[in-house]
Order: C-alpha cells, then structure tokens, then sequence
C-alpha cells in the first residue's frame, strides 16, 4: 500500500526542510486512524497524548535536543504494559486493568523521544496465527477485508501497513512478528533470545516470547533494534551485552546461504512461493553469494514441539489470571473457589483455554516424560542442528509463511491447520536465533505480499538486515 512515509529519514527531511511539523504528521495518522477504523487495528488511541507530546518534541527539534527517534509515531501491541494506560492481550480477563510500571522497551523508546499513538488489536495472550482470537474482534488485512493479516501481532501489522503510524511493536513467540510482517508487506524481525527485554511484555511462553519491530524500512527496523536491545537488569534471562550495533553498509560482501531444500519441496507450499524462492536464489547467486540447498529433516517436528513446550509455559504463566488480584472477576463468584473457576471460565477465550489444558496435561505427572521433556530434548536437537548450519553458512533462507494471508473463516475452525501458519517461522524461537522477514514479491495470482525470512547467528541482525537491503536494491 502507498504510505505518505516509509522510513523516519523521509520524516527528519521533511521536518528539517519545514516543509511538515510533528503537529501535523500526527494529525495525518490520526486522520488514517479514522479512515481506517474498520480495519480494528487498534483497540485504544492516545489521540491527546500524541497530540501533546508531537508539541513539545517539536519544539525540542527546533532547539536541537530532541532524541534519536524524534518524528517517529509507533504504535504497540497491547500486550506491552505502558505506565497509567490500559493494556489487556486482547482478552477480557485483563478488561479494566492498567499497568503501575512501562515495560523497558517502551522506556527507552520514549526516552529517545517516540510518540506513541495507540495500543494494537492481537490475538489473546499472543496465541494465535490470524488475529481471529482477540476478544476484541479480528483485524482485516488492509490490502484485501477479506482476508487476515495474520497473527498474532496482527493489529500492530495493520497500523503500519495501513499508514496509521510509521512502525509498530509486536511479539513473536513462534512467528507472530514475521508471519504478519510477510503477509501485510512489511519487514519484522524476532532477534536473538535474549537482546530485548521482556520486562513489560505479558508473557505466553517466556524461553520463546522476544518483543520487535515491524517497519517499512530497513533503515527504521536498524535504528529501533539500537535502541531496545541491550541489557536490563528487570530480566534475568537476557544477555550482558550492550544494544546491538546496527550499522546497515551499502557494500555488500559475499555470503554463504543455505535454503532449507525440505521448505521449499514441502507439499504445503504454495507454488508461486515456491518459484519466487527460486528467483531469489538466483538473484542471490548473481550478486556473488554462495547458495546451496541442505537438508533438515526435522521440519514437521518443530511445530508438536513448539506447541508442547509453548503451552506448558503458557499454562503456568497464565495461572496468575485468578480473579483475585487484578482483572476480570466474575460476578457470579461466591467463594474462593468459584472465583478462580468461574472468572477463568468467563475470561479467557477458546483458544487460550485450550492451549492451558494442553499445557497442563503436558505437565502432568504421568505424561511429563512422554510430552514436556521429549519436546525438551528435541528442542536441544533443533538448536544443535541448526547452529551447525552456522558452521559453514552465514544465513539460512526459507519463505517467511507456506501460504499468501488466508481468508477469514479459512482456518479458524481448525486449530492444527492454524499451527501449520508457523512452520517455517518456529525454527528462529526454538533455537532462540534472530529472524528477519522481508517483503519480496507480489503473488501474481491474488496480489498479495509474499515474504522471504532470513535467519543468522545470534547477534546477526544487522548482516541480515544489510542483506535484505541489498536484495531490494
Ligand atoms: N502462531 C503461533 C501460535 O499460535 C505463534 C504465536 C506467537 O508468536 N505469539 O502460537
């Protein structure tokens, strides 16, 4: 879709030039809010806020002491707490609950002078791969209402492909930044485990949730990694490394790429995502890249294993939604115990309720063996497996999804054709590696975006992030 802006470059020229005022720039995505509200990408606007911080940062870029992110309007998924605002996962359980604290992210944005405009429509608790699970009501794709825009993060996708603010953040426990990123046009990176903090982020299933941007621009997808990675002593499963460099070179040096061969001759995917794999293969070899296809055999065990291993996390993380201490609370509880059971019965969806009592079987004394620490040891195989791909290449290349966004209704009645959405993108959270989804190519049957994921070493962002340019170049 035509976007007034797609990088804060564009901006600060406009800006420097007066030729535009942040005032302004924010009535422009107030006025697309508007336009687009039909699209339900956005459960809540801070309209006055944005109004009243887009005032005073303006005035400190006129004095020349506004912060990196100056004239950068972002929205963010609502299951990111922001200090005195609402934010809910989109699920009633949370209804009327607003967060005492910011989580890290939203602080250091805010502290290199960000306005945020609004919190994201997404799937309840993250769980899902099309948007269809919010008890907010779906988010439409903007290039096609009739189709999803994909999950779970799928509200944060649409405000920016839509051109209701410049970038987004979303989670990805499984896909849930990339898959959307490939089926709304945009780019949407999961970096490596670990770089962004997730103090803040209301958890799914916390050895696999990272937090990221989605972007239209490489320059802008750089620029918010600078600013959100790096330690924080609120989360104890982070790297002690600074923010990650960022630098984006427009000298490319030669690679050695693997595409997983598996991927592209799995008889899920579609076949004009296949071709464009293949035409950018090529385009990758005459740039002087080394490209080779390797195997991997373990492609349909990921997603069982991502599930198991997701949802035990996830029955355990979501045990504090009691009814007791914040939240929703039934209002047919007369004692302690119809508390609990009524307030998680009236509260959380189908799917959420689902995944907890796979989660909690999966835990359970008898089958602890069979599920949680089988799918604990073919995690240890995934990852082992795949950083020995890092051996002897850079990056491994793979379509970001099988399929073009879906229609609504496609799936939603079955739940493991849904899972099927991640299988290319769970591989990045089980072995807890970075991924970048990039727009590639148009699918020539429907006009849909069609999106190529490249994933790297840990701390690889930015050499992903250079390649994806060159690509585009
Ligand atoms: N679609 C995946 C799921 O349903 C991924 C969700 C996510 O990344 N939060 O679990």
């Amino acid at each position: 879709m035509e976007k007034r802006f797609s990088s804060l470059t564009q901006i600060r020229q406009q800006l420097s030039e007066a030729k535009l005022t942040l005032p302004e720039l924010v009535d422009y995505y107030l006025s697309r809010i508007e336009v687009y509200r039909h699209l339900n990408a956005f459960l809540e606007v801070f309209e006055q806020e944005a109004r009243e911080a887009a005032a005073v940062i303006g005035k400190k870029i006129s004095e020349g002491r506004a912060g990196k992110l100056a004239g950068m309007v972002i929205a963010i998924k609502d299951n990111i707490v922001y200090k005195g605002h609402a934010s809910t996962a989109s699920s009633k359980i949370l209804q009327g609950f607003e967060s005492l604290f910011s989580a890290t992210v939203v602080e250091r944005l805010l502290a290199e002078d960000v306005i945020i405009i609004g919190r994201t429509n997404c799937d309840e608790f993250a769980m899902g791969a099309s948007n269809e699970n919010s008890a907010y009501g779906p988010v439409l794709n903007a290039l096609d209402e009739s189709r999803v825009p994909g999950g779970s993060s799928g509200g944060s996708a649409v405000a920016v492909q839509a051109d209701m603010c410049l970038a987004a953040l979303g989670s990805d426990t499984g896909g849930s930044i990339r898959q959307p990123a490939a089926f709304t046009g945009l780019y949407g990176m999961y970096p490596t485990y670990g770089v962004v903090s997730r103090w803040g982020l209301i958890a799914f299933a916390s050895s696999f949730d990272q937090i990221g941007p989605f972007t239209s621009s490489v320059s802008d997808m750089a620029l918010l990694l600078s600013i959100i990675t790096g330690a924080d002593e609120h989360d104890a499963t982070m790297y002690q490394r600074p923010a990650l460099q960022m630098e984006i070179n427009t000298e490319q040096k030669p690679l050695r790429i693997a595409y997983i061969k598996d991927c592209l001759e799995h008889e899920g995917l579609d076949p004009q995502i296949r071709s464009a794999t293949e035409t950018l293969i090529s385009k990758l070899e005459q740039k002087g890249h080394e490209v080779k296809g390797i195997g991997f055999p373990y492609l349909d065990n990921m997603v069982p294993c991502y599930q198991v291993l997701t949802t035990a996390e996830a029955s355990s993380n979501l045990s504090r939604f009691s009814g007791l201490t914040y939240g929703y609370r039934s209002a047919a509880a007369t004692d302690l115990e119809s508390t609990f059971k009524k307030s998680r019965t009236e509260g959380f969806g189908t799917e959420v309720k689902r995944r907890i009592m796979l989660g909690t079987f999966v835990l359970s004394s008898d089958y602890y063996d069979a599920y949680y620490t089988k799918a604990q040891k073919i995690r240890q195989l995934i990852r082992s497996k795949t950083l020995d791909i890092f051996k002897d290449f850079d990056v491994i290349l793979t379509p970001t999804t099988s399929t073009p966004a879906f229609k609504i209704g496609e799936k939603s009645s079955n739940p493991v054709a849904m899972y099927l959405a991640d299988l290319f993108t769970v591989q990045a959270n089980l072995a807890g590696i970075p991924a970048l989804s990039f727009p590639y190519a148009t699918h020539p049957e429907n006009g849909l975006p069609i999106g190529m994921q490249l994933m790297g070493n840990s701390f690889s962002e930015a050499m992903l992030l250079n390649l994806a340019q060159s690509i585009a170049e």
